[in-house]
């Protein structure tokens, strides 16, 4: 199985598909011909690649695969949110979803089949983390939704992709850089760098690894309490990396980046909702110009957590703004289809 993955071409970044082919004997400018069949053009099959020599196509045919991966279901919310079911190369499967917003279609990608951080609210964690994905499997979920859009005939695209699937993305870093390199490369989609959101549910010394890349993408961090007590209730993480940790992180990153963070705070009633939570969440991240992403805590099966109700997140925005604070109040996309936040789940490749 790690064989069939390494033999995968989608995985490859061009510096190394160039390496390949000067392997095989092949002149340079082969490699971008290959890399944008693959990246750009979003073939399905080495055989739609016609102006490459066919001997060369037999030679990598016989070692090498694409990420094609199957879609098992399609299910269209009523706002016209999609949600994939996408079947990787060695049966796993993960979730996938396309949201369409005014300014064009995001898509928000799985990093992980599983996921290992264990936050009590959410879905995605529930059966623990099988393994990671490879970058050019992340790429084909994009890839995917793409297609799509082309089939469909309107020329639509997808603008905009976001890192908030199955998984902790910076608990699968290399790949998950090495598919942002590919997202973002002018050989590939081409998609801008400041259209790209990574969230976080908080992993310190990975925030000052990705501060150092100096990357235009926004990062998003996943609060949703603040202090410890809560904090560590709702999310183990807390934890390994409490919030005297963290906040510095996000600062320096800041600093670092010169690019303002987004901290997510899912709102569940008698928890996190009140007034002094609010105080001590404005006193928390005082100074920091940071937006504030408020969502009622989408229900999960097994979670012990309700949501506040509407009226109570709007007082409570209220008053964050008061104090200070950018604070907006998130849509909330797909729930009737269980595509919203932290409800994607990892699901059995036989169930479906
Ligand atoms: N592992 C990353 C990426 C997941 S992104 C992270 O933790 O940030 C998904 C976002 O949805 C995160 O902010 C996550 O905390 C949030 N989330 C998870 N379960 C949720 C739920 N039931 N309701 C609302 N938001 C939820």
């Amino acid at each position: 199985m790690p064989q069939a993955r390494t033999h995968c071409l989608t995985d490859l970044p061009l510096p190394q598909l160039t390496e390949l082919l000067q392997g095989m004997g092949q002149p340079a400018f082969r490699a971008k011909q290959l890399y944008r069949w693959v990246h750009q053009k979003l073939a399905t099959d080495l055989a739609q690649m016609t102006d490459l020599p066919r001997s060369l196509l037999e030679r990598l045919g016989a070692e090498y695969t694409l990420a094609v991966p199957a879609v098992v279901r399609r299910q269209q919310a009523k706002d016209g949110t999609v949600k994939y079911l996408l079947r990787l190369g060695d049966g796993n499967c993960i979730e996938t979803v396309r949201m369409h917003y005014h300014y064009g279609y995001s898509v928000c990608v799985s990093t992980q089949v599983g996921c290992a951080m264990g936050c009590r609210f959410c879905a995605s964690t529930q059966a623990g983390r099988v393994r990671d994905l490879t970058p050019g499997e992340i790429a084909a979920e994009v890839y995917t939704v793409q297609r799509e859009l082309w089939a469909q005939g309107a020329g639509e695209r997808v603008s905009h992709v976001v890192l908030m699937g199955i998984g902790e993305p910076l608990h699968n870093y290399a790949n998950v850089l090495a598919f942002l390199r590919i997202l973002t490369g002018a050989e590939g989609l081409n998609i801008g760098m400041r259209n790209v959101s990574l969230s976080t549910c908080g992993l310190v010394p990975q925030i000052d690894r990705l501060a150092a890349e100096g990357l235009q993408l926004t990062l998003s961090v996943s609060l949703h309490a603040p202090d410890n007590a809560t904090r560590s209730a709702m999310m183990p993480v807390n934890d390994a990396y409490p919030l005297e940790q963290l906040i510095p992180a996000c600062r320096r990153y800041q600093d670092a980046t010169g690019r303002r963070i987004s901290f997510e705070y899912a709102m569940v009633r008698g928890v996190n909702d009140t007034p002094a939570m609010a105080e001590k969440l404005a006193r928390l991240v005082k100074g920091m110009g940071a937006h504030i992403n408020l969502i009622p805590v989408n229900p999960v099966d097994g979670s012990p957590y309700t949501a506040s109700d509407a009226a109570n997140v709007r007082r409570f925005a209220a008053r964050l703004q008061a104090l200070g604070l950018n604070a907006t109040v998130r849509r909330r996309l797909g729930d009737d289809i269980s595509a919203a936040c932290g409800q994607l789940r990892r699901e059995a490749a036989g169930q479906a």
